[in-house]
């Protein structure tokens, strides 16, 4: 599905409806990160991020009923998902009771939602130990809204995807966003939809098959886009330049050529990287060679920008508006071969613009770099953002109610 529009991203949330004295089913993300030894979890970062909305909801009288998915158990209830580490954790956090139930919408569920007081929170098993879960099974989705009176979504990471507790609840209830996927929508809707210009996109990563959908979109909305990564080698191939052993996808090379047609025609400046730094081989070499990207020698393969490059794109970055970043300039992994993503990433940071970053590696490359604060917006769902990027109507958004 696409295309969004401008009002897409513009939907009710939590602070718009009433919900004392009701029965909220709210889809949180507690896809957390677990030690596969131990089961513990490692990352308390997606609970931490859900309290705000479930505080809130305590705090306004509801009862709640979380729900999750976690992990990809093969259908029916395994202990190894469970989402019973995550009910104890969110209850410390929370400094109340957490009720598991036992099932998703089993006896027990119910019974521990039918019970369930103002102000209390419990929580369902995982949603995935039904395979109608992922089948958006409508009776499924029936029996999770029976529970409740108000829907209320903050998993925007699965919020590109029509699941029964994403998409297919809300045809049971009336649904809006929590504060979590509130500030995504805010945040990336304002960057893409409504931005203040001009508007930078800076767009990396491996694979130019996962981004053209995205460079399509923003020629249409960016005024600057710079393309790094392995994804930039297509772009030379297209152009007719020699690119070695970098990365390149021979498929797409007419669908890349259309993008540089239609940027041309938008009046949208497209910069490639004018220099690579290229080795031998995918191994992090000690001293990097910088060639031209459109003149990479036989044998060799680009695996970052070069310092020319990143010359190029701090200037654009420091006269942007906003800017809107998804993928790495480089294999960043590699010391020898971080310094684009690296100077980028300090580009995003000390610019003056809002900046907002797709979720996936150029979060993890900003994390690492500590200039996490310096950002105006760094998406919890990468696949989602992208989705949001490309202009693609996302089923758990556009299922909330319009504002
Ligand atoms: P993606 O998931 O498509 O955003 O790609 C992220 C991955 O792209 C990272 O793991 C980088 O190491 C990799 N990458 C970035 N630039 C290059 C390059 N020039 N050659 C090979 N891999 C790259």
């Amino acid at each position: 599905m696409d295309n969004n529009s401008d009002n897409s991203y513009n939907k009710k949330s939590v602070t718009d409806i009433t919900v004392n004295g009701k029965k909220v089913l709210l889809r949180c993300d507690f896809n957390v990160p677990v030690d596969k030894q131990t089961g513990a979890i490692t990352d308390e970062g997606r609970i931490i991020a859900a309290l705000p909305t479930i505080e809130y909801l305590i705090k306004q009288g509801a009862a709640i009923i979380a729900c999750s998915h976690f992990g990809r158990p093969k259908g029916g209830f395994d202990a190894e998902f469970s989402l019973a580490p995550v009910a104890k954790c969110l209850s410390q956090h929370l400094g109340r009771p957490v009720k598991m139930a036992k099932d998703v919408i089993g006896p027990d569920a119910l019974k521990l939602a039918d019970e369930l007081q103002p102000g209390e929170v419990m929580l369902l098993e995982n949603t995935r130990f039904h395979k109608e879960e992922e089948k958006n099974d409508p009776e499924f989705a029936k029996k999770l809204a029976e529970m409740a009176d108000v829907f209320v979504s903050d998993a925007f990471g699965s919020a590109h995807r029509a699941h029964a507790s994403t998409e297919g609840v809300s045809h049971y209830l009336p649904s809006v966003s929590g504060f979590l996927l509130k500030t995504e929508l805010d945040n990336i809707g304002k960057a893409i939809f409504d931005p203040k210009r001009p508007l930078v996109a800076i767009l990396g990563g491996a694979k130019v098959s996962d981004k053209l959908g995205v460079i399509s979109n923003l020629i249409k909305k960016a005024d600057t886009i710079l393309i790094g990564g392995g994804m930039a080698y297509t772009f030379f191939k297209a152009e007719g330049g020699s690119i070695g052993n970098s990365l390149c996808e021979d498929g797409e090379i007419d669908n890349v050529k259309n993008c540089l047609q239609e940027a041309e025609k938008c009046g949208v400046k497209l910069m490639l990287p004018v220099d690579s730094l290229c080795a031998a081989e995918f191994a992090d070499t000690a001293s990097p060679l910088a060639v031209d990207s459109g003149a990479i020698p036989d044998g060799m393969m680009g695996l970052d920008i070069g310092p020319r490059s990143i010359v190029d794109f701090c200037k654009e970055i420091a006269a942007a508006g906003t800017i809107v970043w998804n993928g790495p300039m480089g294999v960043f992994e590699f010391p020898g071969f971080a310094e684009g993503t690296r100077a980028i990433a300090h580009a995003v940071a000390d610019s003056s613009a809002v900046s907002v970053i797709g979720g996936g590696d150029s979060a993890a490359a900003v994390r690492q770099f500590g200039l996490e604060d310096k950002i105006t917006h760094i998406s919890t769902g990468g696949g989602a953002s992208l989705e949001f990027m490309e202009g693609k109507v996302l089923p758990g958004i556009a299922c909330l109610l319009d504002a």
